[in-house]
């Protein structure tokens, strides 16, 4: 690879993980409210304005940022996969008073501080998109693998989430984030949704139903639907947090998926300005990082 195909790939990776949280920021606002609430109160939401249900500054993140950083951290400073490391990053993530967290997440954090369990045993409730939010770090440190992508996803998962529909989920996320990444088009991602939706045909979107809970299916059904009819970041990412619910989640689902596609030049300006100095500086210092961990890029 030279290094000019290096640098877009960069580029692309550094935008996947900046829009995580940006899409986590801006749809921290709008969470759990209804469609109807937000238009009421913002008619339309799209600035990077702090405060909803857990009145953060403008610009501030939540856990679907933190635990991705928990998670590149814990890689990063291992220097390479190691599962035990993530587990411990999570456990001092959770030690710390994050101001959110999920009830799955806290769940499968305390089986790992109290009992050293590393995978939780199949649970039919632990469908939620908490696994997924985590995509983007993974997506980075396998990039090149579709065989470590895989076994990264479903072990980082199974930390917390043990769900056919939430591996399923998680798997074609980090499949969308690396035909991205690789300069792959929108349709090179609707033809990954095309195969998630064959074998789970729960995911369909093309008939959304405007639910955009914290369940995975509803989840990414928001995320696709946005994705695939809007032409820019911006406007994906505005569509997916005024439609509420898990706003934050799917926002950094979104981000992720939309900053890998449309590149740093896709980020609008104004809200990368808004995002808190000590995440940005994280994320483009952990993204290199963690790409010099990839197959792609760590050939000895
Ligand atoms: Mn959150
Ligand atoms: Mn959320």
């Amino acid at each position: 690879m030279n290094s000019a195909e290096h640098e877009k790939i960069l580029s692309r990776a550094r935008a996947a993980f900046l829009g995580l949280a940006l899409g986590d920021a801006l749809g921290a606002t709008t969470e759990f409210m209804t469609a109807t609430e937000i238009r009421h109160q913002y008619r339309l939401h799209k600035n990077i304005i702090g405060g909803g249900w857990l009145g953060i500054k403008p610009g501030q993140v939540t856990d679907d940022t933190e635990m991705s950083l928990a998670l590149a951290h814990a890689v990063v400073t291992a220097g390479s996969w190691n599962l035990v490391r993530i587990a411990d990053h999570f456990v001092a993530w959770m030690r710390s008073k994050p101001i959110d967290i999920g009830a799955t997440v806290r769940k499968g954090i305390r089986a790992y501080l109290h009992k050293g369990v590393l995978e939780m045993p199949p649970n039919e409730w632990d469908a939620g998109n908490g696994a997924a939010m985590r995509m983007c770090p993974v997506a980075l440190v396998s990039y090149g693998g579709r065989e470590l992508l895989k076994r990264y996803t479903i072990e980082q998962a199974h930390l917390t989430h043990h769900h056919p529909l939430s591996d399923a989920g998680c798997l074609c996320i980090g499949n969308m984030l690396h035909v991205a990444m690789a300069g792959g088009d929108r349709f090179a991602l609707h033809e990954l949704t095309r195969q998630l939706v064959e074998q789970h045909p729960n995911f369909r979107f093309n008939n959304y139903n405007g639910q955009a809970s914290g369940y995975i299916v509803d989840t990414l059904r928001t995320v696709f639907h946005f994705l695939f009819t809007t032409a820019d970041f911006e406007e994906c990412l505005v569509g997916v947090v005024n439609q509420g619910g898990d706003a934050d989640t799917t926002g950094a689902i979104a981000g992720m998926i939309a900053g890998a596609l449309y590149g740093e030049e896709g980020l609008p300006r104004h809200w990368l300005k808004k995002l808190n100095r000590t995440v940005r500086t994280d994320i483009e210092q952990l993204t290199p990082q963690l790409l010099a961990l990839a197959p792609a890029f760590n050939q000895t």
